[in-house]
């Protein structure tokens, strides 16, 4: 008989969480410490969503978004998850820029990038002060006409060199474009200029297997494998979800699951006003990522100057189209040494992303797309061959992840990596507007993205559920 990942589980919740991406997460302990009955539903075999990792023969693991997360990190897992997951938080030192028209090493925060910008890229420094505090001073509330390149064009013009050092790594971090507006840019780039790069020492394995803990310990119920086919709604308020077959009542659902999926396949669209649906379908998906992952042979070691992060590319400029095009120019290197995992084997890893296009994998036949991939594998050896030398010969497993591999693990719509633009952060924030009990929590209009701003809105809406459940009463069987 097939395994019922729902034994024991009870008729009715306070709140139902579903999806365990950050946010869920986030939301789901939050709550329970609060001592609201919560259940969290994911349907993959493992909780963390994107925040995920996997293992290959030869004790290697492999993370798929541990690249690097702004400082906020480590003050927003002591706040809402545990000093000891919090204490693993460490700083990458060694970002790397290589590409035709600079090569440098940085630790990526304001003092050094201000030292960069006045004596490599020969910027006046009342000029780089000007521009750090218009990004410092930036919020959601601000004129969201100006675009990222429009504020580039008024502390740097013609600068096309400085849009590449500025940009590139957040491009990377967020799936943010010069098109989009400049408080996108802004609000990110400044938590990352005020202390650097972060990473969490230990890999996602350990870090999910705490916060699953730390999640029991406050008394979440938390299931895999379950599969959330609907929400209930009854009378403009939410009465449960179906899953696995069953209906489990509850008075709020946090969705976590893609912004689209949450509003047309999970409650559909009849249940909301005309005007809410029209923006709901004008909100745009943020773009995927392909990766290539690759395991260095035990014995073999690879210098820690090789960087942690390498942003490397070569492209003549920077510009958005060739970032996500298929034919492939700029790659992120992370560097993942045997201090990633200190308790672990110790391994070398590095793994290669690069944003990219769900068109161009989405309907590949079989033989197409495998043909694809190995083809992206082969690019990107060759593209490494230049920081790590023979490394075909130093690599003992590697294979590769496309849009296609993000959306079958999340169900993301169109593998999105990053949520969605902008405008999806005003649909997410007005779903309870039009339904009680419904809200969403989980990468949206790129501020909220990222393992940084996942956690985070996975807070802020935790805080709105525990007021909403306070004010309401139980609803009646039916
Ligand atoms: C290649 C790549 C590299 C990245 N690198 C970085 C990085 O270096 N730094 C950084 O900060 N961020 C990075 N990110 C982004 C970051 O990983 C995400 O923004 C963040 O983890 C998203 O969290 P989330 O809470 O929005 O949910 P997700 O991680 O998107 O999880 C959503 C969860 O909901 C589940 N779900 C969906 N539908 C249902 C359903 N119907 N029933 C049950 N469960 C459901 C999914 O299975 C999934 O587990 C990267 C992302 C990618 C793809």
């Amino acid at each position: 008989m097939p395994k019922d990942f729902l034994a024991g589980v009870q008729s009715e919740y306070d709140v139902v969480v579903i999806g365990s991406g950050l946010a869920g997460m986030t939301s789901a302990n939050i709550l329970g410490r609060a001592g609201h009955r919560v259940l969290l539903l994911e349907q993959h075999y493992k909780l963390g969503g994107l925040a995920t990792w996997f293992k290959r023969p030869g004790g290697h693991t492999f993370d798929i978004s541990l690249h690097g997360f702004p400082y906020g990190m480590l003050k927003s897992c002591k706040r809402y998850w545990n000093d000891d997951i919090a204490s693993n938080i460490v700083q990458l030192n060694n970002i790397r820029f290589d590409n035709p028209m600079f090569s440098l090493t940085t630790t990526y925060n304001r003092e050094d990038f201000t030292a960069l910008l006045e004596s490599h890229f020969k910027i006046p420094r009342e000029t780089i002060v000007q521009f750090f505090d218009t990004a410092r001073g930036m919020n959601f509330y601000d004129d969201q006409s100006l675009s990222t390149r429009e504020l580039f064009h008024k502390f740097f013009p013609g600068r096309e060199d400085i849009v590449r050092l500025l940009m590139e790594p957040i491009t990377y971090a967020n799936g943010s474009t010069l098109e989009d507006p400049a408080i996108t840019y802004g609000i990110v780039f400044s938590n990352f200029m005020a202390k650097g790069v972060f990473i969490y020492e230990g890999g996602t394995d350990d870090l999910v297997s705490k916060m699953q803990a730390e999640m029991t310990r406050n008394g979440v119920d938390s299931r895999i494998k379950c599969d959330v086919s609907k929400i209930l709604v009854q009378n403009g308020k939410v009465r449960g979800v179906e899953v696995n077959g069953k209906q489990i009542r509850c008075r709020a659902v946090v969705s976590n699951s893609n912004l689209r999926a949450t509003i047309f396949n999970l409650v559909g669209q009849d249940h909301f006003d005309p005007k809410f649906v029209q923006d709901a379908q004008a909100v745009r998906l943020n773009n995927s990522s392909t990766q290539v992952y690759m395991a260095i042979k035990p014995g073999v070691e690879i210098p820690e100057s090789t960087g942690d992060l390498l942003f490397c590319s070569t492209a003549n400029a920077f510009r958005t189209d060739l970032l996500l095009d298929r034919n492939i120019t700029s790659r992120t290197f992370s560097f993942y040494y045997p201090r990633t995992r200190p308790d672990g084997k110790q391994r070398h890893a590095i793994v290669s992303s690069t944003n990219a296009n769900w068109s161009d994998w989405a309907d590949l036949d079989q033989q197409a797309y495998q043909e694809s991939k190995k083809d992206l594998i082969e690019t990107t050896l060759d593209a490494l061959e230049k920081y790590v030398p023979n490394c075909r010969e130093k690599i003992e497993w590697v294979e590769a992840a496309t849009p296609r591999t993000f959306h079958h693990y999340t169900k993301h719509v169109s593998g999105a990596s990053f949520g969605t633009k902008f405008e999806g952060l005003g649909v997410s924030r007005g779903l309870p507007q039009q339904i009680q009990g419904l809200y969403h929590a989980g990468s949206v209009g790129i501020i909220m993205s990222g393992w940084l701003g996942a956690i985070n809105y996975g807070v802020i809406v935790s805080n709105e559920v525990d007021q909403m459940l306070s004010k309401t009463a139980l609803p009646t069987p039916s």
